[in-house]
């Protein structure tokens, strides 16, 4: 498996730099805009990170098309776009975005530590996780789904899973699959989890585990990557609408991030599109209607 993704890795990076060099200039895209002499109301976090210089974002680091790190150790995706859209509106370049590993299990944390600004990690909105923080958005709407190996015919939706019940299913603690597939299982031994995705994806290659669930787009980066190893099942059967976390009842700042997305649509596309649109089968999605902040 480490070979084939380093191999897309490199693709990846063949691919920027043809971007970059037919690109030719900022307003024929591949860069965030980038806000100069960006002022805000003293007191307010818009103003407190321009002042800053640089805004600390939490983002996934082994997620292909939303968020992965490179072989320059920079994270590469649609997550990491979307994070450089806003940081580009408080006037920071892509260069002074302090970047940190947001496993789906400590988000919340690093968010409530002040660790990060904000979190754009493939994070589903809900209410158990608003009494924590608070989320602009959403950017994207997601789905979970289950992943299998190719030649693995047992398998047409999550209700196949209680029909295996040796079977073994992967995914990540704190995170909503986690919780959702629990009724599909015929006993909980059947769950393994693990802290990233990558684990469950090595897992599925090794025959440690029969099926990873998680959210399709997530599902369809490692599927793009796995050279016809894995197969997408089914459908997805339940909501996933990304939000941006930051903290809790900082309503200015969200109403800012939300305003941000809607005036950068065309930038917006344009990431999907060098990022999570790459995978084979992939659909481009239209900006949704934010929430109202709280
Ligand atoms: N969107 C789901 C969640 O927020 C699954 C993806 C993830 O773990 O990041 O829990």
């Amino acid at each position: 498996m480490r070979s084939t993704r380093i191999k897309a890795a490199g693709a990846a990076i063949l691919l920027s730099m043809s971007l970059v060099a037919c690109g030719g200039g900022d307003d024929e895209g591949g860069d965030a805009e980038v806000v100069e002499d960006a002022e805000f109301e003293a007191g307010t976090t818009m103003a407190e990170i321009a002042d800053a210089g640089t805004i600390k974002v939490g983002t996934k680091f082994d997620q292909p098309g939303f968020g992965l790190l490179n072989l320059e150790d920079e994270p590469e995706g649609f997550d990491v776009e979307v994070a450089k859209i806003i940081a580009g509106a408080l006037g920071i370049s892509e260069g002074d975005i302090e970047w940190s590993e947001a496993t789906s299990d400590i988000r919340e944390q690093v968010i409530e530590d002040g660790a990060v600004d904000m979190v754009v990690a493939t994070y589903t909105i809900n209410d158990e996780r608003k009494q924590r923080i608070t989320f602009a958005g959403p950017y994207y709407e997601a789905g979970q789904m289950i992943m299998t190996l190719a030649d693995n015919d047992a398998y047409e939706g999550p209700e196949d899973i209680a029909e295996n019940p040796d079977d073994k299913v992967c995914s990540v603690t704190g995170s909503t699959p986690a919780v959702n597939i629990e009724e599909y299982l015929a006993s909980p031994d059947q769950l393994v989890l693990f802290d990233i995705y990558d684990k469950c994806a090595d897992a599925l290659a090794n025959g440690q585990v029969d099926v990873v669930t998680t959210d399709n787009v997530i599902l369809a980066g490692f599927v793009s990557e796995s050279d016809g190893e894995f197969k997408l099942v089914g459908e997805q059967f339940t909501e996933e609408p990304y939000g941006i976390g930051i903290a809790k009842g900082d309503v200015e700042f969200c109403e800012f991030i939300n305003e941000t997305l809607k005036e950068n649509e065309d930038r917006y596309n344009e990431a999907w599109e060098e990022t999570a649109g790459q995978v084979e089968g992939s659909e481009a999605p239209t900006l949704p209607e934010a929430e109202a902040c709280s």
